[in-house]
């Protein structure tokens, strides 16, 4: 199966990595199908207006409801018959903002199970609202937000948002495995890594894992990903966990 991605932005060129490396290989094998979409082919004054300025005053400009709804209507229709009955009807939207809802692995594995996703990409001071309301009567519609900064526009978040997603995609990766011990895949942060050689710069890989032990290896690992969420994300712990683990560390 693949999945299908319409991008709407007013600089496509902002999504050419999509190109690149695993996500572009992931589109030549067919498992990603990926369309941009120009926002200003929808905005048919001669300069190709997309903003205006705020109702109510204030800095900055808005992003003009017109051409957004024709943007996604077009998308929309990639959707109707003549469509196959194994074809999606309605993508569900996602509105990249720093007013959203945090993007999250577990978010990622959701979207990667879906069949459709489009992407509207705010600049400026963001969409009129009324753009949200049009589209939550068409199609699903997801705010999310990649974190608690602000962005100049929404392609950054769309990149993140694609590439978290794509790799979840069976066949995108090749090792399944490596998926499976992530950070952020159970609760917890990975655990250190380590590579040839064994000896750099005067600092030693931890024996535990020079030894060939597996159980010894497995537990090292396990009690590093404790101890690192606790000291990096202790947020991430329910809340006697972080103490007990953090304790343990000052005891060394
Ligand atoms: N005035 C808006 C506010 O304060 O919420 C910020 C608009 S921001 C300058 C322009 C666009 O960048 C947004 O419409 C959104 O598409 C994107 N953006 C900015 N920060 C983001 C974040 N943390 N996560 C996702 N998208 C973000």
């Amino acid at each position: 199966r693949s999945l299908r991605l319409d991008v709407v932005s007013i600089f496509p060129e902002y999504l050419a990595p999509l190109d690149l490396s695993l996500i572009g290989k992931a589109r030549r094998d067919g498992l990603i199908d990926l369309h941009v979409h120009d926002l200003r082919d929808f905005a048919h004054d001669r300069h190709r207006t997309v903003d205006d300025s705020p109702y109510g005053g204030g800095a900055g400009m808005v992003m003009k409801p017109g051409p957004w709804s024709e943007a996604l209507g077009h998308v929309l229709a990639q959707g109707s018959p003549p469509a196959e009955d194994h074809q999606p009807r309605v993508p569900t939207l996602i509105i990249p903002g720093p007013g959203g809802e945090p993007f999250t692995q577990q978010i990622a594995r959701e979207l990667s199970e879906e069949p459709w996703l489009a992407f509207a990409c705010g600049r400026y001071e963001g969409i009129d609202e009324r753009v949200y309301e049009w589209a939550g009567e068409r199609m699903p519609v997801r705010v999310l937000s990649l974190g608690d900064y602000v962005l100049n526009g929404g392609e950054v978040a769309v990149l993140a948002m694609v590439e978290a997603v794509a790799r979840l995609l069976p066949g995108v990766i090749g090792n399944v495995e490596s998926l499976v011990e992530e950070s952020h895949e159970d609760g917890l942060l990975e655990y250190p890594v380590y590579t040839k050689p064994a000896e750099w710069d005067g600092r030693a890989v931890p024996d535990v894992l020079l030894g060939g032990n597996h159980r010894a290896i497995a537990a090292w690992r396990r009690e590093q990903r404790i101890q690192r969420t606790a000291q990096r994300r202790p947020d991430l712990l329910p809340p006697t966990a972080a103490t007990s683990a953090l304790s343990g560390l000052e005891e060394r």
